[in-house]
């Protein structure tokens, strides 16, 4: 297997080491096909023949897989690791840490090399996405909304000339966000209010975004609209907005409890004029597009809290294992504390199990949307669960703002909250069922 710093991207970009982009040769086969996906949130049955493979544990990775996880990792522990906790008390993300992203290859997973992306699978960028959030979470949601949400929705929906125009962009240095939720519309995020209209030569949007994750540093923003707002969500669409282009402005940015070096804000649009090319696919699939982005994103939430609640366990861990000695022994020896530390691991594993299922799904052209569902609502549910209990595993040094113990904390609540909330999860899985289980 390929070593870690032929896997690494150098740091600087003046130095000649080998990147991932190039290190790993073992993407699966990229077609820039168009979606054929049904808009349903019980996405259309894809009968696939799989009866030729041999079935392997679900977590078992490529080997391109696992350089990069064993890449990610080396570089988030070395790298971002001495950052977190100045990131959270700034509630700021270190440029730095963004230009390395870019650097590393990890803000263009999936695009295609002739694109300058890495050109890997969904997988690999499910495995970064969980590395990431082993240090922290802010830096891999940064990296997840890029990756699957962005770079995702240029590859499936924009045409031959919008993949020359925005990808490289994307794979080099232009952070991207997506802007679909708006103070009046959360969960029903298509009674969505912004407005974009028909001018001479392209579109004029109009109205507020919010809750936009990655937008201090994005230079790129997908917006939806409506279109025609007489034909409901069917009148949404999809438009890129540079940040550059009049009458667009950052509003607010919040202040958040948890992901704090994440930026989250409400965004204006006035009057904002863009080409008719920065349309997105076609007018009025602006709602078939997002559902179908949003469930492949799940996944990646879902990495995100595996890898949180990995991170969490693994800090207090080391902690009653090592540190910590009360009455005598290590804290970690009482049959008490090793119960719930077993407890917490056994609960990741399943979670993990869960997300590389959905993500092997998804690959493999099968119906993945309640997997995903599954995946992320139990994922966050474990990454709470689990970054509560190493609180207090650690005792009092848990719950003061040091290491990273209470931030992990703080950090797992998002997972119930963003791309659907936890009854938006058990809702679409109920449905599935009741669908299959109804005569
Ligand atoms: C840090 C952060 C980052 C975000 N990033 C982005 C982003 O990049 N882009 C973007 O577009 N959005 C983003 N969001 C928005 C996020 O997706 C929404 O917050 C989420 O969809 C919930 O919407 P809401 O906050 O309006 O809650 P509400 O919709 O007001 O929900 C409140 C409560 O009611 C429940 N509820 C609502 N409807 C139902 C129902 N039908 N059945 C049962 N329960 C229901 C919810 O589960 C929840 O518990 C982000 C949010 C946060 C907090």
């Amino acid at each position: 297997m390929a070593s870690i710093t032929r896997a690494l991207r150098p740091l600087s970009r003046t130095a000649t080491s080998t990147s991932l982009r190039s290190a790993a040769r073992q993407p699966m086969p990229y077609r820039l096909a168009q979606s054929t996906h049904a808009f349903s949130t019980t996405s259309r049955r894809r009968e696939v023949d799989l009866s030729h493979l041999t079935p392997t544990p679900i977590t078992l990775l490529s080997e391109t897989e696992s350089l990069m996880s064993d890449s990610v990792s080396k570089f988030a522990s070395e790298q971002i690791g001495p950052k977190v906790r100045d990131m959270d008390e700034a509630e700021a993300m270190d440029p730095a840490i963004v230009e390395q992203l870019f650097e590393q290859g990890l803000m263009s997973i999936e695009i295609p090399e002739e694109f300058g992306g890495a050109g890997m699978n969904f997988t690999s960028a499910i495995v970064a996405i969980e590395e990431l959030a082993r240090v922290d979470p802010s830096v891999s949601v940064m990296v997840d909304v890029h990756n699957t949400l962005v770079n995702t929705s240029i590859m499936k929906y924009g045409d031959a000339q919008a993949h020359r125009t925005w990808l490289p962009k994307l794979a080099t240095g232009t952070v991207g966000s997506f802007c679909l939720s708006e103070p009046a519309s959360g969960t029903d995020a298509f009674a969505l209010q912004t407005k974009a209209e028909k001018t001479a030569d392209g579109y004029k949007l109009n109205g507020s975004k919010m809750w936009i994750t990655n937008s201090m540093e994005a230079g790129f923003f997908i917006v939806f609209a409506n279109l025609d707002p007489s034909k409901g969500y069917k009148g949404i669409s999809a438009f890129i907005v540079e940040k550059d282009t009049p009458g667009f402005s950052i509003a607010k940015k919040e202040k958040k409890l948890g992901i704090r070096a994440s930026s989250t804000c409400v965004l204006n649009f006035d009057d904002v004029v863009i080409p008719k090319s920065n349309l997105l696919g076609q007018e009025g699939q602006g709602y078939k597009y997002a559902i179908s982005i949003l469930n492949e994103g799940r996944i990646g939430i879902a990495a995100q809290m595996t890898g949180l609640a990995l991170g969490a366990w693994e800090n207090a861990a080391r902690y009653v294992w090592n540190d910590r000695r009360q009455f005598g022994t290590l804290v970690g020896e009482f049959q008490g504390m090793q119960h719930q530390i077993a407890q917490g691991y056994t609960e990741i594993a399943a979670a993990r199990a869960l997300v590389y299922n959905a993500a092997r799904k998804k690959e493999a052209g099968q119906d993945f949307v309640a997997d995903a569902a599954m995946a992320k609502l139990y994922a966050s549910q474990v990454a709470g669960r689990v970054a509560g209990s190493a609180v207090e595993w650690m005792g009092g040094m848990g719950f003061v703002r040091e290491g990273i113990a209470e931030k992990m904390f703080r950090d797992s609540k998002i997972g119930a909250i963003y791309e659907g909330t936890s009854n938006i999860q058990l809702q679409t899985i109920a449905k599935l069922l009741q669908k299959q289980y109804t005569q």
